[in-house]
């Protein structure tokens, strides 16, 4: 099962301003686009982004969360 990871910063510019990007560690590896070590929330494995990202808002309620467009684009809602 691939493993996630939440950026722990907000996004601070660009559509998705404020939110929260969610990363598939191995792809996001490959494609250079995850946030620095320290800035990773391991949400550890889950089937699909989808389930990653309903943990993620389970965990942070308050949080907007968003697929990253790179290695999560199914879960990049744009
Ligand atoms: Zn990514």
């Amino acid at each position: 099962m691939p493993h996630f990871v939440l950026n722990e910063n907000a996004q601070t510019e660009g559509k998705h301003k404020g939110q929260r990007e969610l990363h598939n560690l191995s792809v996001g590896k490959e494609k250079g686009c995850l946030p620095d070590d320290i800035n990773q929330i391991h949400l550890f494995e889950r089937p699909s982004c989808r389930e990653a990202v309903l943990l993620a808002r389970a965990i942070y309620p308050d949080w907007s969360i968003n697929g990253c467009a790179y290695c999560a684009p199914e879960c990049d809602e744009g």
